[in-house]
């Protein structure tokens, strides 16, 4: 491009040499930070709106990096997608996250959930039904305890794919969640054809359901359109107590958001448990 001065290419060229080192940096220490156990599982709170009680806790990942601190996933998923080495990460946390409902499991919260989000990259992984058996037999979880939440784009490639693996999960009892429902493309037509159990509204969604109608409209028609598929609903993003109110108006079963927790590592985790 020689319309560009030679300056403003040098400093162009810098600033792209800049951005690859800092990500060639990130990756080899993302590829340290499992053994150096760097990693931590925040759980956030799932309500049952019509009881108001929690049911369960969504397992979120975050890096506790030696010099930068906690870092959230928003950071670093796409980055360990993008390498593969999302996968050692993702059986890390559904390792930890069953270790953990194991534990309050034998606590007495026998009806306890645990769901944990699993990446496109980590399901496609050959070996990734018998890493969710050796998992959950390791642990001694009960496997209908336990939660895994994919995406539409799992669906994108292959479909029949995708059903494969799912049912052979789920004859084990694993119970499966459609995450970002609302987000993806055609939607409707592959909420039919996915034997999932659970269906996730978006937050997007409910960061406008007050403002009008047509916005309460949809997402009454996707709670009805879930009831109808035999689905449970979970809405997450919640943060106004008047969402809440809405939602359970709408009959939708559960909620997640700050209105009720944000992410808690294991031990706030369990306090709020004993307490709700
Ligand atoms: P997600 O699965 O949609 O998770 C929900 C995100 O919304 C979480 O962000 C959560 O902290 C945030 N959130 C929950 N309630 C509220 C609320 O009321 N208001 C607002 N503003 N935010 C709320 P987080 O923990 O930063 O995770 C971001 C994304 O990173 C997740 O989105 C998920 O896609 C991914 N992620 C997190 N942990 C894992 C993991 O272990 N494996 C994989 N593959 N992805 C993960
Ligand atoms: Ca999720
Ligand atoms: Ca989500
Ligand atoms: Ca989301």
């Amino acid at each position: 491009a020689k319309e560009y001065g030679k300056n403003t290419f040098v400093y162009f060229n810098n600033s792209i040499n800049e951005k690859l080192m800092e990500k060639i940096q990130t990756q080899s220490e993302l590829r340290k930070a499992i053994e150096n156990n760097e990693f931590m599982v925040f759980y956030q709170p799932q309500m049952d709106l019509q009881t108001d009680r929690i049911v369960g806790f969504e397992a979120l990942i975050r890096w506790n990096h030696p010099e930068k601190g906690i870092i959230p996933p928003g950071e670093f998923i796409s980055l360990a997608e993008e390498t593969g080495l999302i996968v050692p990460i993702g059986t890390w946390v559904l390792q930890e996250a069953c270790y953990q409902l194991k534990q309050w499991e034998d606590m007495g919260y026998t009806n306890l959930i645990v769901a944990v989000n699993i990446s496109v990259r980590q399901f496609k992984d050959q070996d990734f039904v018998q890493m969710v058996k050796t998992v959950v037999e390791e642990t001694g979880v009960n496997p209908s305890c336990l939660e895994l939440e994919i995406t539409e784009t799992i669906a994108l490639q292959d479909m029949e794919y995708t059903i494969s693996i799912i049912e052979k999960l789920r004859e084990m009892g694993v119970v499966f969640s459609l995450d970002d429902f609302g987000t993806g493309y055609s939607s409707m037509s592959y909420l039919k054809r996915l034997p999932v159990n659970n269906l996730k509204i978006d937050k997007s969604f409910l960061d406008t359901v007050l403002d009008s109608r047509s916005d309460q409209s949809i997402v009454k028609t996707i709670i009805s359109l879930a009831q109808t598929l035999d689905l449970t609903v979970i809405a997450e993003g919640v943060e106004k107590d008047e969402q809440g109110l809405f939602l359970k108006k709408a009959k939708c079963n559960k909620a997640q958001g700050y209105l009720y927790s944000k992410p808690l590592p294991k031990e706030e985790a369990e306090e709020f448990l004993k307490k709700v």
